[in-house]
C-alpha cells in the first residue's frame, strides 16, 4: 500500500538522485577507508533514513512494507555498506521493538532510532546457534529486579558501532528450543556487555560485524522486550518474517545496479570491430539478469501488499529471500562475465559487488533453511485441503 502515490513518486525521486550524486562517488572511498564517513551518515540521517520503518509518533516515516520495498530497492542501488548503515535501524535493530515493545520502550529508544542518534544492533546468532537459532545458550537469570546476562554472541552486523542492542536470551533452562527464550534490550554501556574486533570479511567492506559479550551483564527487568518472559523467540520470528521481504528487496537493488554498470560496459566496449552488446550471447546474458530482477521484483511487491492487506505470508517471505538472494548471485556472476577481464579488477567496482553480494545467500536464513521453510509449508498446505 502506498499511501500518498504523488508524494510517494516524489520521493523516490530525490533518494535516487541522493543515490546518484552522494553516495555512488563515495563507494571506493567507503571500501578503502572500510567505513561510511561521518559526512555520509549525518546526510543520511537528515534525509530521514534511518527511520524509514519506524512508525511517524516515534519520530519515523513510518513507511508501508510496499513503501519500505519501494525504498530498498533505490537505496540498495550503491555499495551494500551504505545501506548497511541504516538497514539495522530501518530492520532487526528497531523492528522487535516496533513489533513487540511496551510503550514506555518505545518512547525512550525508537525517536533515537529514527533520528539515527543510537545505530541499533540484533543479536541472535551465537557460535553454536546459527541456523539453529532455538539451541542459544546465553543465559539471562532472574535476580530481584534485575536480569544478569552471559553468553557470546556472533556475526552481528554493526555490533562495534551499535548503541543498543536487542539480545535474545534463555530465560527458562528447563524449556529448550523457543519457548525458554526471552527478548532484551540492552544499551552499549551497560556494564559487562563488550564488542570484539570487527571481522576481516570477504566484502562488505565498511560495513562492521563483530562477536557481542555478556559477562555477567546486569539490566533492569523492565529491558525485556514486551515484559513477557519466553516471547523472545516469537519477537524474532516477527521481525525476520518482515525482514525477508525488505531484505530481498535490498537484493533486488545491487541486481539491478550490476546490470546498469554492465549495459553501460557492454554498449561502450568493442571486440572483432563493433560494441559487445551486438553479440548475441551477451544479450542473453542481459536478457536473463533483466528477466529474474524483473520476476524478483514482481514477486517482492506482491507480497509486501499482501503483508500490507494483513495477509500472512510466511511462506510468501521465504520464497522473496531466497529467490532474490540467489537472483542477485546469478546476476553479479554474469555482470562479471560481461565485464571480461576488466570484470576481476577492482578499479571497476563489479568485484565489489560480487563480493559483496554473497553474503544474501547466507545470513537472515541461509537458501537451504528458507528451502526446508517452503517445503514445509507447501506440504501443510497440501495437508490442509
Ligand atoms: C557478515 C554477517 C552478518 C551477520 N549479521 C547477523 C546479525 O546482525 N544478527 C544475527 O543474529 N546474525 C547475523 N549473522 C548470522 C547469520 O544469520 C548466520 O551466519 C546464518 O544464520 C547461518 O548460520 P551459521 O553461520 O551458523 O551456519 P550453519 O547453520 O552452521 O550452516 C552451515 C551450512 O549448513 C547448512 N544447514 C544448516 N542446517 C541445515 C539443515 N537443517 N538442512 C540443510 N542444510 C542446513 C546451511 O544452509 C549452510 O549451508 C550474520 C552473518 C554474517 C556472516
Amino acid at each position: 500500500m502506498i499511501r500518498d502515490p504523488e508524494s510517494f513518486t516524489s520521493f523516490l525521486d530525490s533518494l535516487r538522485r541522493f543515490v546518484r550524486e552522494r553516495l555512488v562517488p563515495r563507494e571506493a572511498e567507503v571500501a578503502r577507508l572500510d567505513c561510511v564517513p561521518d559526512d555520509v551518515v549525518d546526510a543520511m540521517a537528515a534525509q530521514g533514513m534511518f527511520g524509514y520503518s519506524i512508525p511517524e509518533q516515534y519520530g519515523g516515516i513510518g513507511m508501508t512494507t510496499e513503501e519500505l520495498v519501494l525504498a530498498a530497492m533505490e537505496l540498495s542501488q550503491c555499495s551494500v555498506a551504505f545501506r548497511a548503515r541504516v538497514g539495522t535501524n530501518t530492520g532487526i535493530g528497531s523492528e522487535a521493538l516496533v513489533a513487540d515493545g511496551t510503550p514506555e520502550q518505545k518512547a525512550r529508544y525508537l525517536p533515537l532510532l529514527a533520528r539515527g542518534e543510537l545505530t541499533g544492533s540484533f543479536a541472535l546468532t551465537e557460535p553454536e546457534a546459527g541456523s539453529d537459532a532455538t539451541a542459544l545458550q546465553t543465559t539471562a537469570v532472574r535476580d530481584g529486579d534485575h536480569y544478569v546476562l552471559n553468553g557470546t554472541k556472533c556475526f552481528i552486523t554493526n555490533a562495534p558501532i551499535a548503541g543498543l542492542f536487542t539480545v535474545m536470551a534463555r530465560t527458562d533452562p528447563d524449556k529448550p528450543g523457543a519457548s525458554g527464550i526471552s527478548a532484551f534490550i540492552v544499551p552499549r554501556d551497560t556494564p559487562g556487555l563488550s564488542t570484539g574486533k570487527p571481522y576481516e570479511k570477504m566484502g562488505q567492506e565498511g560495513s562492521p560485524v563483530s562477536e557481542v559479550h555478556f559477562d555477567n551483564c546486569r539490566v533492569p527487568a523492565s529491558s525485556i522486550i514486551g515484559g513477557k518472559e519466553g516471547q523472545g523467540f516469537r519477537t524474532a520470528m516477527k521481525v525476520l518474517n518482515k525482514q525477508r521481504i525488505h531484505l530481498a528487496a535490498l537484493c533486488t537493488g545491487p541486481a539491478i545496479r550490476m546490470l546498469d554498470d554492465a549495459v553501460r560496459f557492454v554498449t561502450e566496449r568493442k571486440q572483432f570491430g563493433q560494441p559487445l552488446a551486438e553479440f548475441q550471447l551477451v544479450q542473453a546474458m542481459v536478457a536473463d539478469c533483466q528477466t529474474e530482477i524483473h520476476a524478483a521484483r514482481a514477486l517482492i511487491l506482491d507480497t509486501a501488499r499482501k503483508r500490507d492487506e494483513g495477509q500472512d505470508v510466511t511462506m510468501e517471505a521465504s520464497i522473496c529471500k531466497y529467490f532474490a538472494s540467489e537472483m542477485c548471485g546469478r546476476v553479479a556472476d554474469r555482470c562479471v562475465q560481461l565485464f571480461g577481464g576488466y570484470g576481476y579488477i577492482a578499479d571497476y567496482g563489479i568485484e565489489r559487488f560480487y563480493r559483496d553480494v554473497r553474503l544474501f545467500r547466507l545470513y537472515e536464513g541461509t537458501s537451504q533453511i528458507h528451502q526446508l521453510n517452503i517445503a514445509k509449508r507447501t506440504f501443510a498446505q497440501r495437508a490442509g485441503h
